[in-house]
């Protein structure tokens, strides 16, 4: 299907005391109606500042380059009221944190309705009624009666179902999940995940999953995008990255470096070190300081950067490793 969000080339980069500090250095991803797309790093990778120039929802101090288009709509530049009239409307943002996401002053009832008569001419009364019927659709029971009660009422799962409900409640085209199950038990989750299923298949949303679980990803990814300091280390569909891993780092995210025999964990795993910061990188491969394969290519890692580049045979897979061959099991 042709994608409805194309993201070409995104670069955001911070204006600070001390200099520009680059955040995202280029990264291309595209999803198409009904699909889901699973953006994948350790956190200070760059996927939730991207997720977030997508929306528009940067600080001031933000300076956002590259192509978002929605439906061939170009969004980076657009003034702020234009983009309040497709936030929230044409493409909508789940966080981890619902307590967050909700006025803790206010029914969710009502929190839900408003969303909805920021972007429709409606009554109070025909909104809360929507709300209703999207607090039932995400499996509020008793929706008509829980509408009225207030964000502390809930317990964690049903408030992200309320948030999840506050970001359907317009249709939007585009959803972008950054980290929605983050903060539940493991049932409540796979609940969850479940209820994003559910209403992509009813209402052909495009799905931005922005997570470190992997399992998760597995389950419900169509497409992975794997983010290292703000660029793509690889890119490719849901069995590329569990079946066909290239880049050491995917491999590490997977459980597999050094022993790729190992199965993959549902978290991810621990690597030695951590990832730097997109502007502490001079040249060479980002990863390189933490890679176990290095040695195998030498010097080019070090002073050359590796591009996206793609895996022969293997239709759409890329990675950004100079490894010619899959990488194999470090002795
Ligand atoms: Fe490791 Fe070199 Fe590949 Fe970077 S380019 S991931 S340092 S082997
Ligand atoms: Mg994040």
């Amino acid at each position: 299907a042709e994608p409805i969000l194309e993201v070409h080339d995104l670069r955001v980069t911070f204006a600070t005391e001390g200099g520009p500090v680059p955040a995202v250095d280029g990264i291309d991803f595209a999803v198409a109606p009904g699909e889901t797309l699973a953006i994948v790093g350790e956190s200070g990778s760059g996927k939730s500042v991207s997720s977030a120039a997508v929306m528009g929802l940067l600080p001031s101090n933000a300076e956002v380059r590259g192509e978002v288009l929605l439906d061939g709509r170009e969004l980076v530049g657009l003034e702020a009221d234009e983009l309040r009239k497709i936030r929230g409307n044409d493409i909508a943002l789940v966080f981890q944190d619902a307590l967050s996401a909700l006025n803790p002053y206010y029914s969710v009832g009502w929190q839900v309705a408003e969303a909805y008569r920021l972007h429709h001419d409606v009554s109070k009364k025909v909104a809360f009624r929507r709300a209703v019927e999207m607090l039932d659709k995400v499996g509020i029971p008793d929706a008509a009666r829980r509408a009225k009660s207030y964000p502390h009422e809930f317990s964690g799962g049903m408030r992200q179902r309320v948030v999840i409900a506050m970001a359907l409640v317009n249709n939007p085209r585009v959803l972008i999940a950054d980290e929605p199950t983050t903060a539940l038990d493991v049932t409540v989750q796979a609940q969850i995940m479940q209820l994003l299923a559910d209403v992509q298949e009813e209402f052909g949303t495009a799905l931005v999953l922005i997570s470190h679980d992997l399992g998760v990803v597995a389950e419900v990814a169509d497409d992975v995008l794997v983010m290292y300091a703000g660029r793509a280390a690889e890119r490719g569909t849901v069995r590329d990255l569990f079946f066909r891993a290239a880049h050491p780092y995917s491999l590490g995210l997977l459980g597999a470096m050094p022993r790729i025999d190992v199965p993959p964990t549902r978290r991810l795993t621990t690597i030695p070190g951590s990832p730097p910061s997109p502007g502490s990188i001079s040249a060479g491969c980002p990863f390189q300081p933490r890679c176990a394969y290095t040695e195998r290519v030498g010097e080019r890692c070090v002073t050359e950067r590796p591009e996206l580049t793609p895996r022969p045979g293997e239709g759409d897979h890329e990675a950004a490793c100079h490894l010619g061959r899959r990488p194999e099991v470090v002795a």
